[in-house]
């Protein structure tokens, strides 16, 4: 492991203008690496050469295949190096090695996928009687600000950046604080390539600093931001200023309605990933299980079993795929989530199982799972981002519906039931941007994603998100006679 790493602005590694700051494993809670610190000069710098290659028409005039051709190689890339990727990436994460390359891999196929889109971005001809022709074309907005969180620093910027290269912008990221290494291997990617000086661009730096000046910057034309809803209103408050679209991935609560007629074998299978898998740091996580009451004594059982079947233990001991879990990203999460749960205790909640931190070195907390949680209370309507599920009661399927839409979010939510009227009167009554019945993260980089109500606006993934990182223009053409 590399003691010190920089940041990469117009093909160069360079230092931060506000320092280093230093990188720790929560696996062990020891200090692993530096990492340069950009301020808002060394963000000008990335914007400023973003918008030289934007300009100089060496990405947007490429015909689409060649610069799908890139982003192809960029995934492929990523796969010939997935070992040392894997490895940093549990080292500054926590997450098993395992789970980091489940990561790599989602993030490789990101690639694959908008690489293969890159052609498909047409525009259409509009009648307009006779005497003229008019169509229509999809441009680049040119520079694309990326911001990105620490929960999967890899598959996150994978997103934006294959779409956001794909369409022809020049893109800058924002790396997160707590977890920036792993994102260096996108820029020996776009080297090897032959991606042009200044298309890719990835700098850390603080977020009120680096991330603000990237976010209210002049010359940036299309901001997308991944993370917390106040920081999400932050850079839509700064891209309002500039008149700039931006599009938001923010946090969730999301629920699991499981009727009496589930197939409780399966969703046990669905609990595992839905709320253990990256300990719970994942924004569609299942953190809520609504369950009718005829049901629920056998669910916690189930439930309860699952978050005890789990090894807990530093991520880099943890080669194998199984049923083990890793390190919280940082003690600061791993407290706030412990925090989270005493409230709740006070507040009427019961622990059937975990609820503590582990007495160990590292930012571990115990599988959880609550009971007799009740809407009112906090943990049920505030996202935890940790491996903590709230278990909840319903008698009548309007009454699990209204449970479900309770909070301001709306990322996604799912229905396990054998009724398909069942299933999908719910699927149309969840408010929430993608409804998952009888599998927790059913689809794939192919299906749109993107939340309702403060989950955020604008859509990732799938054929949807190319139309964030273009803007339609029309041409209407006088023809003589
Ligand atoms: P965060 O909002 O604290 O930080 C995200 C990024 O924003 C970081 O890079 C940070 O440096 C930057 N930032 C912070 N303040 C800024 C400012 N004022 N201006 C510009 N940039 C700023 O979020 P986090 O704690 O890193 O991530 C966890 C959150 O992200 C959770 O709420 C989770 O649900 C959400 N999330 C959502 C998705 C999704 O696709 N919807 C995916 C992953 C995580």
């Amino acid at each position: 492991m590399k003691d010190y790493w920089q940041n990469y602005i117009n093909g160069a590694w360079v230092d931060g203008g506000a320092g280093r700051i230093d990188i720790i494993n929560p696996g062990t809670g020891e200090k692993i690496a530096e990492q340069a610190l950009a301020d808002a000069a060394d963000v000008d710098r990335a914007v400023m050469a973003a918008r030289a290659v934007h300009l100089s028409g060496a990405l947007s005039d490429l015909r689409p295949v060649e610069r799908g051709r890139m982003v192809q190689a960029i995934g492929r890339y990523l796969l010939d190096h997935i070992d040392e990727i894997a490895e940093v990436l549990t080292l500054e994460q926590g997450k098993p090695l395992w789970e980091a390359k489940i990561e790599i891999n989602g993030a490789a196929r990101y690639f694959e996928y908008y690489g293969n889109q890159a052609e498909t971005v047409e525009g259409r001809s509009i009648p307009l009687g006779k005497g003229y022709f008019d169509f229509t074309t999809h441009e680049p907005f040119g520079v694309s600000a990326q911001i990105i969180p620490w929960n999967y620093p890899v598959e996150m910027t994978a997103r934006s950046l294959s779409a956001g290269l794909a369409t022809g912008n020049a893109c800058v990221i924002k790396t997160p604080e707590l977890t920036p290494l792993t994102n260096a291997w996108f820029a020996h990617a776009a080297e090897a390539v032959g991606l042009p000086k200044g298309a890719v661009n990835i700098l850390c730096g603080l977020g009120h600093e680096a991330g603000a000046a990237l976010s209210s910057h002049p010359h940036v034309n299309q901001i997308v931001f991944t993370g917390s809803v106040p920081t999400g209103i932050a850079i839509a408050s700064a891209a309002a200023k500039n008149v700039v679209p931006c599009v938001l991935e923010l946090g969730g609560k999301s629920a699991a309605i499981v009727h009496d007629d589930a197939d409780l074998d399966a969703f046990e299978n669905d609990v595992r990933w839905g709320i253990y898998f990256n300990a719970g740091q994942v924004c569609s996580a299942m953190s809520r299980v609504i369950v009718h009451d005829s049901v629920h004594d056998a669910l916690v059982e189930r439930v309860t079993g699952v978050a005890q079947s789990l090894t807990v233990k530093p991520g880099i001991e943890q080669p194998e795929f199984g049923a083990t879990m890793g390190a919280m990203v940082s003690e600061a999460q791993r407290d706030r989530a412990a925090g989270m749960i005493s409230d709740a205790v006070s507040a009427g909640a019961k622990v059937a199982t975990g609820g503590r931190k582990m007495n160990i070195p590292g930012a571990f907390l115990e599988p959880t799972v609550l009971t007799d949680v009740t809407p009112d209370m906090t943990i049920a309507n505030e996202e935890v981002f940790g491996p903590v599920l709230s278990v909840m009661k319903f008698s009548s399927d309007a009454q699990a519906i209204e449970i479900a839409n309770g909070t301001p979010y709306g990322l996604v939510g799912g229905v396990f039931t054998r009724d398909i009227d069942r299933a999908t009167t719910a699927a149309r009554q969840l408010r929430a941007g993608q409804v998952f019945v009888n599998e927790w993260f059913a689809g794939g980089v192919e299906t749109p994603f993107g939340g309702y109500g403060k989950s955020g606006y604008g859509r990732e993934k799938g054929r949807e998100a190319l139309w964030n990182y273009v803007q339609t223009k029309n041409v209407a053409i006088k023809l003589k006679g």
